[in-house]
């Protein structure tokens, strides 16, 4: 009889197969802009689920203290404020700093089994020291990325002459003292693994330019994953492996996206040294216009736009840091109820976070059926009477389709320069990200609409209604 499963166990692991089939649908939900708010819901009843059913599972006969309830309600309400107050800008290093807690807590609960348990079996052992270290790198990776992201370190990237020298001996030193802990278990081992694993967490992200990070952070959200994962394996939890799996596997293939839309390689990401060539935003300064720009105004951009059939808009981080979201969605209803078909292409890496315009756009309540995204409607152009640039540059560069050493070639553009009339909305001839000069502007078929985004678009609603 005392081999029976506990009713309280039974009731808690069904409980877990609910939450992962609620995690799974939350993130089918969230890859689309229609289902993304009930992709949420998802995540949080199956959250509350997965929290609930751990407090209810007998753990090895851990009693869970008052203290632990007052902690935990502390934390929301420092999580809740946090969230509330965040800015769409800031978001990329808030949540660099949640990984990092994810990888604190990975390391503490690893030390925790080890103190308590000691002689426990190989495979035991291999996952406490798994889950160790992966979470020692996503701490300190993730802080620092934080830190590069607030500006409170330099964003420049460090790069030491002997780094990938440097990176490879501490990786060595990582696996040697794995097997040396797997085999005599001494707190001695893990803790010098885990010290070494905190500094490759420093070096890896040292070596990357602050305006990359975005990447860098999908890539610690990887992480953070894998490290729950082996907690999952070392706490005998199948929930959190499956959950670790789902997030580790989502990030991996995020920052891959994020590449390929970047034209950079994935190893540069994991390995450092990303962004620190050819084009990072420190050359900004040095791009120089070369030529001259046609320039065009309010007033005759509204009669063409009001004698035109096919409008295409395309947004870039300058409708996001003027906040023009808004005017934007105006400027789409007046043309829609002129009779104008009126679409958005979305690049992928649009901004400064992936689905950074998806997000703005949905905020201002742009219907989801005329945001497309670039691969559906790159090939619409010719048939564009108008193509509306807002504060994109890099995305739109053709130098990445024609000059082989332009820093972005070979980087899939949005091919706006084959409209019949293209639009550019942005203050002056500067550069954008990469840094570099952008010869669209210098097109016959494009004329500039200098000035704020936000105050620029308001003056086109403005003058379409007179
Ligand atoms: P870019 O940075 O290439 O260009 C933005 C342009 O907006 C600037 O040239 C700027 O020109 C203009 N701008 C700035 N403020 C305003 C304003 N208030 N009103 C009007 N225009 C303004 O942005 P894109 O969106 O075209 O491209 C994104 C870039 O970011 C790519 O290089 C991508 O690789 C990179 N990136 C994207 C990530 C993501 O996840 N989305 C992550 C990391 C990097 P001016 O100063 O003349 O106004």
């Amino acid at each position: 009889m005392e081999h029976l499963i506990p009713n309280s166990l039974l009731l808690a692991n069904a409980a877990y197969l609910v939450a992962a089939v609620l995690f799974i649908l939350a993130l089918r939900g969230l890859s689309s802009q229609e289902t993304a708010r009930r992709g949420n819901l998802y995540g949080i009843v199956g959250m509350a689920i997965a929290i609930l059913a751990t407090f209810s599972r007998p753990t090895y006969g851990i009693h869970f203290s008052p203290y632990l309830f007052g902690a935990i309600a502390v934390a929301v309400v420092v999580g809740a404020t946090m969230a509330l107050r965040v800015g769409m800008t800031a978001m990329p290093e808030m949540v660099a700093l949640l990984h990092s807690f994810v990888g604190l807590a990975a390391v503490l609960v690893g030390f925790s089994l080890q103190l308590r348990h000691g002689e426990g079996s190989l495979a035991e052992h291999i996952e406490v020291y798994v889950d160790v270290i992966i979470g020692a790198i996503t701490t300190t990776g993730s802080v620092l990325a934080f830190l590069k992201l607030r500006g409170s370190v330099s964003g420049k990237p460090l790069l030491l002459p002997a780094r990938h020298f440097l990176n490879l001996a501490m990786l060595i030193g990582i696996v040697v003292l794995g097997i040396l802990y797997a085999r005599e278990h001494k707190d001695m081992t893990l803790e010098l693994g885990t010290a070494i694993a905190a500094v490759l967490g420093v070096h890896l992200v040292a070596a990357i330019g602050g305006a990359d990070m975005p990447v860098v952070v999908s890539m610690l959200n990887s992480y953070s994953g894998w490290t729950a994962a082996a907690a999952g394996f070392m706490l005998d939890n199948d929930l959190l492996i499956v959950t670790g799996a789902l997030v580790g596997s989502s990030g991996a293939i995020l920052s891959y996206i994020m590449c390929r839309a970047m034209n950079r390689s994935i190893w540069n990401v994991i390995f450092g040294g990303f962004g620190a060539a050819p084009a990072p935003s420190a050359k900004k300064s040095e791009a120089k216009p070369a030529g001259e720009v046609q320039e065009i105004d309010a007033a005759t951009l509204a009669s063409t736009l009001k004698n035109s059939k096919n409008v295409v808009i395309v947004p870039g981080y300058g409708m996001a840091v003027s906040r023009a979201q808004h005017a934007v969605r105006e400027l789409t209803e007046v043309l829609r109820n002129a009779g104008v078909n009126v679409r958005f292409a979305i690049h992928p890496v649009a901004g400064r976070l992936p689905g950074h315009m998806n997000v703005l756009l949905a905020e201002a309540n742009v219907p989801y059926d005329i945001v497309l995204e670039m691969d559906e409607i790159n090939h619409d152009f010719p048939q564009t009477d108008v193509a509306i640039v807002i504060g994109a540059n890099d995305i739109v560069n053709p130098a990445a389709e024609d000059d082989p050493t332009s820093p972005i070639a070979g980087m899939p553009v949005l091919q706006v320069w084959k409209s019949k009339l293209v639009v550019v909305n942005k203050r002056s001839r500067a550069a954008g990200y990469a840094g570099i000069d952008n010869p669209l502007f210098y097109k016959p078929v494009t004329k500039m609409l200098f000035g704020d985004a936000k105050a620029a678009i308001e003056n086109v609603v403005a003058a379409l209604k007179a």
